[in-house]
């Protein structure tokens, strides 16, 4: 089969200028960055290979070697839409050596050292190719089978093309036509049809994974206070529990539900209230470790999860109870009271979330009773799943008598 080159580098003009345009268009569309990067790129290849076409034969070596290293710099750019999309700075010099590599190539490797020449030009697609594909394999967030096509597809098209680069240099010194052997023509439209399609796809894919992944992680949220919310809270613990239980460490929980709440919104309205609870998620987050997990599980109910035993937990519920009670808020120039009344509960490395939340529950519901400002700890045994969820869901249940109480009285004195 007989092809000529220059009508293979116009469909690869083509394929690059209405990729480039349509992934411009969604970036406007999505106002996602790294779209207008991955577009531009793909113009500025169509407009390098599109001039090499039309007018190669008639440039200088100079004006060759300078549309050349456009496309290696969209190859560049490429790479940094990559490393863009997965929220790192754009890397211009990155995208500027493969072009200043070509240009020192043709400066050196001077007549007669074509092969070498196509060999560089072939080493910088490959690089930015293997620098783009690591750049999308870093995404450890996504799902093993959805990142292999990122991964692939810029390799195998980097692999690809390195090939009609190292024949047009060898064979054609740049212009004219060349005679190509069957196989390597199939494998050459298979594989551009793969990357415009793969292209598409990946984008799609990242894209929409993206958006899943922001509309779940506002499912999670809660936000007034941006920390989990219930159901954030409980898919996070469940994912703690399972890690701790392997380690057979235990885990503890506890919840906090600011004492007279109901008396701060009655006497200082509801925004004021609103920075209170936002005040409380501060501190706790201030006292508790990275380690830990806090959520708003109600309106002024917050919980957290704490990877040890529960007389360490009990030691860092005091922390926040303290810190809560001598903030030292002001409305209007009048100080408020502000107080948390906590309970605690551990179990064995493998405790259900809802059996510990119920009995921390139960716990809480002591230090209520006992006056508030107050850490309770639960040490009855612990209810069974059943149970727990029951009490949880608010139906009757037997509370369990034996409650150690911890902690300072409501008499403490607030900053
Ligand atoms: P206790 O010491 O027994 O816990 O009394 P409390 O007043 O804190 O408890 P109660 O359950 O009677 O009242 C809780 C109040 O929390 C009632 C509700 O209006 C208020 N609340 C719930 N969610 C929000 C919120 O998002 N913002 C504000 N400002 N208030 C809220
Ligand atoms: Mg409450
Ligand atoms: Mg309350």
């Amino acid at each position: 089969m007989s092809l000529d080159l220059s009508t293979l580098y116009l469909v690869a003009t083509l394929v690059a200028g209405m990729l480039g345009a349509l992934l411009l268009f969604f970036w406007r569309q999505e106002k996602i960055a790294a779209l207008g990067w991955w577009g531009a790129a793909y113009l500025l290849g169509a407009v390098s290979i599109g001039v090499w076409v039309a007018a190669g034969a008639m440039l200088t070596e100079m004006q060759q070697a300078a549309v050349n290293a456009l496309g290696f710099v969209a190859c560049g750019m490429v790479w940094s839409a990559a490393r863009v999309f997965h929220g790192r700075n754009p890397n211009w010099p990155g995208a500027m050596v493969g072009a200043a590599a070509w240009i020192a190539a043709v400066l050196w490797l001077r007549e007669g050292a074509e092969f070498f020449r196509a060999l560089v030009g072939a080493g910088i697609v490959a690089a930015y190719a293997a620098l783009t594909a690591g750049q999308l394999w870093s995404e450890r967030r996504a799902a093993m089978q959805r990142r292999w096509p990122a991964m692939v597809i810029p390799m195998l098209h980097g692999t690809v093309l390195m090939l009609p680069i190292l024949l047009g240099g060898l064979v054609s010194h740049g212009q004219g036509t060349f005679k190509t052997n069957g196989t390597w023509m199939v494998i050459f439209t298979i594989e551009l049809v793969l990357y415009a399609v793969g292209t598409v796809f990946i984008v799609f894919l990242m894209v929409s994974e993206r958006t899943v992944r922001a509309h779940k992680a506002a499912a999670s949220m809660d936000p007034l206070t941006g920390l989990l919310n219930r159901r954030g809270f409980s898919e996070a613990t469940g994912r703690m529990i399972e890690r701790e239980a392997k380690a057979g460490r235990p885990v503890t929980v506890m919840i906090f539900d600011i004492d007279h709440f109901k008396s701060i919104n009655d006497r200082f309205g509801h925004p004021a209230g609103d920075e209170i609870l936002k005040l409380f998620s501060a501190v706790m987050t201030a006292n508790l470790r990275i380690s830990d997990l806090v959520g708003r599980i109600g309106g002024e109910e917050f919980a957290a999860m704490l990877p040890c035993s529960v007389e360490e937990a009990v030691l860092a519920a005091e922390r926040v109870r303290e810190a809560f009670q001598t903030c030292g808020i002001e409305v209007d120039s009048a100080p408020v009271e502000t107080t948390v009344s906590i309970g605690v509960a551990g179990g064995p490395a493998d405790t259900e979330l809802d059996v510990l939340l119920a009995s921390a529950d139960t716990a809480l519901y002591r230090a209520k009773r006992a006056g508030r400002n107050r850490v309770e700890t639960a040490t009855e045994e612990p209810l069974s799943l059943e149970d727990a969820r029951r009490k949880l869901a608010g139906q009757a249940a037997p509370r369990p008598a034996t409650v150690v109480r911890r902690g300072s009285g409501i008499s403490e004195a607030s900053a």
